[in-house]
């Protein structure tokens, strides 16, 4: 029995040997399964979190930081392959919530260029910050900007600048919106032409011709057929985006005028082949836009060596033209100003030869003024005064009789005679409302006024002004081409009355 229960025992005791081991061998399997288990969540953190992590860095265009802005529009840029021949690039970045933008621009050579592209980027930013009044803290707004330039072989630097807004949705910034501006920057003046100085009156019709076969053979069923009509049809608004590149001009088409939308800004390239008859041989230097403004600058009593010149420098420099009313006396001292007048398209008038008041005169030493005066003018250039403005602006029945010319006043004074001083003929001239059509009074004698000139060229360019001589003012603001002996007096330069 006692072996027997030994037995028992012994076989309990093997039977309770195997239970104590299976439990630890099902402890220890429970064990490893739980650390598995473990492991594998932690496996699956790690690859979640690896996850979020990469496509945060890959796929997220946000930024929330001015650090983080400043990276996400270098990537922007680095990612647009643009073509920038002319200039130093320099860019311009404010981060802001909501609106941030980082604009790039180029620095060139020309000043005048400068002060427009200085002008090109602040309009862009005002009208982003216009468009975006709306926005609060909650949105987030990015604008950028970046260009193209072009060298030209025709004292021309094309640039095209390309605006492009985005918007945070989720977390992602989505384009909200893209557009194109050019301009086409003369190399000799530094103001941007307008498309009349590039190409001949019949551009228009040429490029509503060989746009509407370009596209149709390309893009076809892409095609959005009433925007394509408008935008392609010859009238003036149209053709207006383009630039110089060194083989052609590039015309760009805004994002669905003429194609899907989806195919965003289209570029077409017409090489200067294909437009022979079409663009101009030579740029023209002046082109006027009668819809424009325009102001007549006049400088009396010259010519005078070291300030005439000064003035003609400026004029040069900024492409603009004056009207130089000379003393016969002085014309001997000075006939190569003269010649440098007539060479630049300014216009050259008669004052007189003495400077008298000509209504104490006879009507002999009147016709004597005037006569000698011509007489010297004509040595000096070839040909006689095209206006005459009497001394003081005296003029009466002998002067309109013996002029041989029109007679031309003035409606701003800025008596810089009277001053001697830059600053205040600056303020007569800015402080006058509108200064389209009117006619400047300024002496060409004075250091003050030559540095005022150089002052209030530039300034009257930027201001959107034409600068025209009083010939052309009178043609183009009062459609009348002046007439010999007549008087066009104080009361004739200005628009209002007109209307
Ligand atoms: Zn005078």
């Amino acid at each position: 029995m006692k072996n027997l229960s030994m037995g028992l025992y012994c076989d309990k005791g093997e039977i309770f040997m195997d239970q104590i081991q299976k439990r630890r061998l099902i402890r220890e399997k429970k064990q490893k399964r739980t650390r598995r288990i473990l492991a594998s969540v932690l496996i699956l953190v790690i690859i979640i979190i690896g996850t979020i992590i990469v496509i945060t860095a890959c796929s997220t265009k946000s930024y929330e930081t001015s650090d983080g802005f400043q990276e996400y529009a270098q990537k922007y840029f680095e990612e647009n392959e643009r073509t920038q021949e002319v200039g130093k690039l320099k860019t311009d970045v404010t981060y802001g919530i909501p609106l941030s933008n980082a604009i790039e621009y180029p620095v060139m050579k020309n000043q005048i260029t400068n002060a427009k592209v200085a002008d090109i980027v602040k309009t862009v930013k005002n009208e982003y910050s216009q468009q975006n009044a709306g926005k609060t803290k909650e949105d987030k707004v990015a604008l950028l900007v970046d260009y193209d330039t072009y060298k030209t072989t025709r004292e021309v630097v094309g640039m095209a600048v390309f605006k492009n807004q985005q918007k945070e949705d989720g977390r992602k910034m989505e384009d909200a919106g893209s557009s194109v501006d050019t301009y086409n920057f003369s190399t000799k003046t530094g103001t941007a032409l307008v498309p009349n100085q590039i190409f001949e009156d019949n551009y228009r019709k040429f490029c509503s011709e060989y746009m509407t076969k370009y596209f149709d053979d390309k893009y076809g069923d892409k095609l959005v057929e009433e925007a394509a009509k408008e935008t392609l049809s010859d009238k003036d608004t149209n053709f207006n985006k383009f630039v110089m590149t060194g083989s052609g001009v590039k015309f760009y088409f805004d994002k669905g005028k003429v194609v899907d939308p989806e195919e965003g800004v289209v570029a077409v390239d017409v090489s200067y082949d294909d437009l022979d008859g079409v663009i101009r041989d030579k740029i023209a230097e002046r082109y006027l836009d009668p819809k424009k403004p325009m102001v007549a600058l006049t400088y009396d009593d010259g010519p005078h060596g070291p300030t005439s010149n000064r003035i003609l420098d400026c004029l040069e420099a900024n492409g603009a033209v004056a009207t130089f009313y000379e003393l016969g006396q002085n014309i001997g001292l000075y006939p190569e100003v003269l010649k440098r007048q007539a060479k630049l398209g300014m216009e050259v008038g008669s004052h007189s030869w003495s400077h008298p008041n000509l209504n104490t005169l006879s009507p002999g030493k009147v016709k004597e003024q005037i006569d000698k005066t011509n007489g010297a003018i004509k040595k000096a250039i070839g040909r006689t005064a095209t206006t005459f403005r009497p001394p003081y602006g005296n003029s009466n029945a002998n002067v309109e009789k013996y002029s041989k010319a029109p007679i031309v006043l003035w409606s701003v004074d800025t008596l810089d005679w009277k001053s001697r001083n830059a600053d205040s003929v600056e303020a007569v001239v800015k402080g006058v409302k509108n200064l389209d059509g009117k006619v400047v009074l300024m002496h060409s004698i004075y250091d003050s006024t030559a540095e005022a000139t150089e002052r209030l060229v530039p300034w009257l360019i930027q201001e959107g002004y034409q600068l025209v001589t009083v010939d052309e003012l009178t043609q183009y603001k009062y459609k009348e081409t002046p007439k010999d002996g007549k008087l066009y007096g104080y009361n004739y330069f200005y628009l209002d009355n007109k209307k």
